[in-house]
């Protein structure tokens, strides 16, 4: 536990499906004038720089958010990647890429101080809760954001039903822990009967594991039982020909990294089905390195 920092995979092509799915759920639900409640159980150190040891080490940005401002697709973007680039660019107002917004920060700059929308957040690492805390306060939101240092699993269970009785749910666990798949599941199931109109986001690494594999399965299964609306989105970038092949003679293979995952969406905005089909081909035209890679956009109940 507490081996994985979201700081090394900052602005990669995961963060680049999820944060582009968050915006549009979030937008969706500003639109009407009531107020929204957002929980974010995972909610990570909430800004990365670019720039850092961290970014560095792993080159995970080069391959999504980077690659994506590099390409040009910029210039002419499909609307979800629009809203997407333009909101990162409101992090970085001298226009070098060097912050990448996390979750809560996307979520937060779509949030309105007027109709009082709500932000609760919730991670439990030491150092990255106490950034996280570090950040928010930068933001003065006051009594928008409040943050904890609790399982997010847990934590949720007492914010459901929302006062607002509007809103989305963000579970975005590292699954560095086998059973998180399983607490996704059990937390969606849980979570329906207290707030069944609810929002829910979830996202996955799509990863040879059965129970990677199980889970957009078991979340169909849940939602289709509930007799609630989904959405599921896979982005696949496929293997990297540098990456896979061994660097010297008798040096074992490097490992390939994350090349896929998925998000899965309950009660997901009717627009968004046809926004994705739009922009997934796009961002997978120039985020895609070649063997394996492809995106599916399914929808059902
Ligand atoms: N949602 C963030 C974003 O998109 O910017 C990234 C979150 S990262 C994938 C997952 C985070 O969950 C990590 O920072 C980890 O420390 C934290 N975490 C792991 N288990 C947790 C739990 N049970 N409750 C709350 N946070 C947890």
């Amino acid at each position: 536990m507490f081996s994985y920092r979201h700081g090394f995979h900052a602005g990669n092509h995961a963060d680049v499906l999820k944060h582009m799915v968050l915006i549009a759920v979030v937008k969706h639900l500003t639109a009407k004038p009531t107020p929204i409640s957002v929980v974010d159980t995972h909610a990570g150190a909430g800004l990365y720089r670019l720039d850092s040891e961290f970014a560095d080490t792993s080159g995970e940005a080069q391959d999504g958010i980077l690659k994506l401002l590099a390409s040009p697709l910029a210039a002419e973007p499909p609307p979800l990647v629009a809203d997407y680039l333009e909101l990162i660019a409101t992090f970085n107002p001298k226009g070098k890429p060097r912050i990448y917004p996390g979750s809560p920060f996307v979520s937060q700059a779509l949030l309105r101080q007027d109709v009082k929308d709500r932000l609760s957040l919730f991670e439990l690492h030491p150092t990255d809760s106490k950034s996280l805390a570090t950040h928010v306060e930068q933001l003065n939101a006051g009594r928008q954001v409040t943050i904890k240092r609790e399982d997010g699993f847990e934590g949720l269970r007492g914010l459901l039903p929302p006062v607002q009785r509007r809103g989305l749910v963000l579970i975005d666990p590292s699954y560095e822990i086998k059973n998180d798949y399983g607490r996704v599941a059990l937390c969606i199931q849980d979570s329906l009967k207290k707030f069944a109109t609810g929002t829910y986001m979830v996202w996955y690494p799509v990863i040879p594991r059965p129970e990677a594999h199980e889970l957009p399965r078991r979340l169909k299964t849940l939602s289709n039982q509930a007799g609630k609306p989904w959405l599921h989105a896979t982005l696949n970038i496929g293997q990297s020909p540098e990456r896979a092949k061994s660097l010297t003679p008798g040096e074992p293979t490097r490992r390939p990294g994350l090349t896929a995952s998925g998000v899965f969406i309950v009660n997901p905005p009717h627009t968004l089905k046809a926004a994705l089909q739009q922009a997934l081909p796009a961002v997978l035209e120039v985020l895609g390195r070649g063997r394996g890679q492809g995106q599916v956009v399914e929808a059902g109940g």
